[in-house]
């Protein structure tokens, strides 16, 4: 039989807990905090149920236990871990036509206590019918991370000005029209954003004015991170699950667009070396254009979007036309590529601070401060650098960074496909044109790029051939084999 799934209000109702360890520590806790008066009946308290107990905050019944501690109570919960005598608290609570959930016992319990979602006062639950708890939980987790923190504060919101909405929007389907846009658009954007006194004043605002407020229009721009799906953050999951309009570069990979809402628009703007350009400004009258027609518009891109992503002049356009926006960091490629290749990018003997540069073009590799940048003890990490590596060596080495400064490239970093090339300075050119390193790439130049060799993990590593090939031990995959 399906169970029949029930919200209790437990207010100021007694609830007994029989057990007092730290089952029926959680159980107390989930029971107070719905308000109950919970009474906890054990011969010895877990040291916090006693500190609840010495507060007042529960009601202790102590020594072995005795059917009369069931009076008056609303449920039941038995968590002794001794069966027989759940077993016993569990029929007799039943006798007396009180329900009871006996933990980890569906046959014997009333009723269950389902996963639960809390963004109160909205709280989902779940529940396998007590066949696959495990399944529940996970369950769970995956919800929880599609599920706006914002969420909470709204509802409460909305709980408050509730008679006043009902008051000014009379009509069902005007007033239906209004939750829309109370959900959706800038009260709900200001909350994410941490402005809970102008999101009231917002929705004050609305109130106020003649009419239904206009449609919600506004971008996030979301950083995607370097590829592998792993790596986005829970906000830029739940952008790309509200969107319905996707403009994203060309780096940004089918595993990342294949978790965003099926019917979302997608709209390639990428900008890749030598391939298909999108102009900048067609980019933001794309933008524009959605925005205004109501549309929410995730703007997603490789790595973070203000690292070398000109997200930075996106925002200035959104801002000069009045729209309101966004951002989602996301994790830079230098991050994710020395992660994956096994270079900390500082480290306390090699490494006192790390630069983020960008060697795109002749033009911008002139005007750097190589004098700067041909110092010790420091990491430089190279975007874009695919095509000046020639430049980059020399110009390191005429200022004097040593030849066998060591170097590691990685291309695809994050991507099943990734190889990192390790070497030094002086060979720098030669080794990636000999093993054909094609962007996207990233290139760590600095004393820690020599972690490369003994810290690498992830896909395959190229060396100089003056070294000896990387080859894991035997042993060590029988290690991880086992
Ligand atoms: N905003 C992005 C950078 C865009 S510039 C970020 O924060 O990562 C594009 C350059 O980033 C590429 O030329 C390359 O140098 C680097 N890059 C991006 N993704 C990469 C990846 N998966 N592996 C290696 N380099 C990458």
């Amino acid at each position: 039989m399906p169970l029949y799934p029930l919200f209790a209000d437990l207010a100021d109702r007694p609830v007994l807990v029989v057990g007092g360890g730290v089952v029926a520590e959680r159980k107390a806790a989930a029971l107070l905090d719905a308000g109950a008066r919970v009474r906890v009946g054990a011969p010895a308290l877990t040291a916090t149920l006693a500190h609840w107990a010495a507060q007042g905050r529960i009601a202790h019944l102590p020594g072995r236990y005795r059917r009369t501690w069931q009076e008056g109570a609303w449920l039941v919960i038995a968590a002794t871990g001794d069966s027989a005598l759940n077993a016993r608290v569990a029929s007799e609570a039943t006798a007396r036509r009180r329900l009871v959930n006996v933990v980890d016992d569906p046959a014997l319990s009333s009723f269950q206590v389902p996963a639960v979602i809390d963004r109160a006062p909205l709280q989902l639950a779940i529940s396998t019918g007590g066949s696959a708890p495990a399944l529940a939980r996970r369950l769970r987790e995956n919800l929880e991370s599609l599920l706006d923190p914002a969420l909470a504060p709204l509802l409460a919101l909305a709980q408050r000005y509730r008679p006043r909405i009902r008051q000014r929007h009379a009509d069902l389907a005007q007033r239906r029209r209004f939750y829309d846009w109370l959900h959706d658009g800038p009260v709900r954007r200001l909350l994410r954003a941490a402005q809970p006194a102008l999101a009231e004043h917002v929705l004050q605002l609305s109130l106020d004015a003649p009419g239904l407020p206009a449609a919600r229009s506004s971008v996030v721009l979301v950083g995607a991170g370097p590829g592998d799906p792993g790596l986005l953050t829970l906000r830029a999951l739940r952008a790309l699950n509200e969107a319905d309009v996707i403009l994203h570069d060309a780096l940004v990979p089918p595993a990342v667009l294949d978790l965003a809402r099926r019917d979302a628009e997608r709209i390639a703007v990428g900008k890749r070396g030598g391939g298909a350009h999108v102009a900048q400004d067609t980019i933001h009258a794309l933008l524009l254009q959605h925005a205004r027609a109501g549309r929410r518009v995730v703007r997603l891109k490789g790595g973070d979007p203000f690292v070398f992503g000109r997200g930075g002049e996106e925002l200035e356009f959104l801002h000069h036309h009045g729209i309101p926006f966004e951002v989602v960091p996301g994790i830079t490629a230098a991050v994710a590529c020395a992660a994956y290749a096994g270079v900390p990018l500082t480290h306390r003997a090699h490494a006192q601070s790390v630069r983020l540069v960008t060697a795109h073009c002749r033009d911008s590799l002139d005007t750097l401060d190589w004098p700067a940048l041909a110092r010790e003890r420091q990491t430089l990490a190279f975007y874009m650098g695919v095509g000046s590596l020639d430049t980059v060596s020399r110009k390191l080495l005429a200022h004097g960074r040593a030849a066998s400064t060591p170097f590691a490239l990685v291309e695809n970093g994050s991507l099943p496909q990734q190889r990192t090339l390790a070497g030094t300075l002086a060979e720098l050119p030669g080794l990636a044109r000999h093993h054909a390193i094609a962007a996207p790439a990233l290139l760590i130049v600095g004393e820690v790029a020599a972690l490369a060799e003994p810290l690498h993990w992830y896909g395959e590593l190229l060396e100089s051939c003056s070294r000896q090939p990387h080859v894991p031990s035997p042993s060590a995959a029988m290690a991880d084999a086992a």
